[in-house]
């Protein structure tokens, strides 16, 4: 059975159509690619997959509870206490180190600052970011900065990462790297791992592919 499926799912943008009955089912453990072309629904697939965005019609599950149904509240709380998000751009705080940043999600969902901040830390040797934890967002390269975001992704130990283009603003080695460590990380923890990328090189870390094309989404074999 799947830990995460969408079921003909619809969701315009005022007259635009962005998902056109998609369906997409994500086993526990699984890391999923999805692909497609720039505007094809990629995104709004991973927002309603992820309780951000409601579909028009159609079912969203998670674990067996219906996201598309629940109200704002719920799908908030669902977020904080069973997702984790890595974005492309701007997603650290930069008035915070980066150890803070990493423990926002562990602060947010009640762990007092102490304990945060420790158990933050423990992310830095794991992510190749020894000695990192002090420095403030805009000191940090690029891909220093992705695996930053990454750590706060996996922080509070989601059930299921999405990762929207975490490879987007890199240059290809260093996006391949952050790919590796995302996948290495979440399979250590037994995380599910939903990512959107136009990237082959990227996808070819997950476990399986999806091409989204017009809002619908079609097996990698099928896809041509
Ligand atoms: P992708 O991630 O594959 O690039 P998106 O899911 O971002 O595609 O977008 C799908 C379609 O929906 C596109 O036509 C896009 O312009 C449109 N769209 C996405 N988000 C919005 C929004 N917030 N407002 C209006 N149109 C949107
Ligand atoms: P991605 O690279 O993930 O597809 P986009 O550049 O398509 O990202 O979209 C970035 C953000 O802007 C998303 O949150 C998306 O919902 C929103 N967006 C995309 N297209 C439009 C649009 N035509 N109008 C308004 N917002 C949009």
């Amino acid at each position: 059975m799947s830990l995460l499926s969408a079921e003909d799912v619809t969701l315009s943008f005022g007259s635009t159509p962005a998902l056109r009955g998609a369906d997409l089912e994500v086993g526990e453990g699984d890391v999923l690619a999805i692909m497609g072309p720039s505007g094809s629904g990629k995104s709004t697939l991973l927002h309603c997959l992820a309780g951000i965005l409601v579909p028009d019609s159609g079912v969203v599950s998670f674990a067996g509870r219906r996201l598309d149904a629940m109200g704002e509240n719920e799908r908030s709380a669902l977020r904080r206490d069973q997702f984790g998000f890595v974005f492309q751009f701007g997603q650290l705080v930069p008035e915070l180190t980066a150890e803070e940043n990493v423990a926002l999600p562990l602060l947010l969902g009640g762990v007092r600052r102490a304990a945060a901040v420790r158990e933050a830390r423990e992310w830095f040797p794991r992510l190749g970011l020894d000695g990192l934890g002090g420095r403030r967002s805009g000191e940090l390269s690029g891909g220093q900065a992705q695996r930053v975001a990454l750590a706060r992704g996996l922080v509070a130990k989601p059930r299921v990462l999405f990762a929207d283009e975490p490879t987007g603003s890199l240059d290809s080695l260093t996006g391949e790297q952050v790919m590796e460590l995302l996948v290495t990380s979440a399979r250590a923890e037994g995380t599910t791992v939903v990512v959107v990328t136009h990237e082959p090189r990227v996808a070819a870390y997950a476990d399986s592919e999806v091409v989204v094309r017009d809002g619908r989404v079609h097996s990698l074999a099928a896809s041509t």
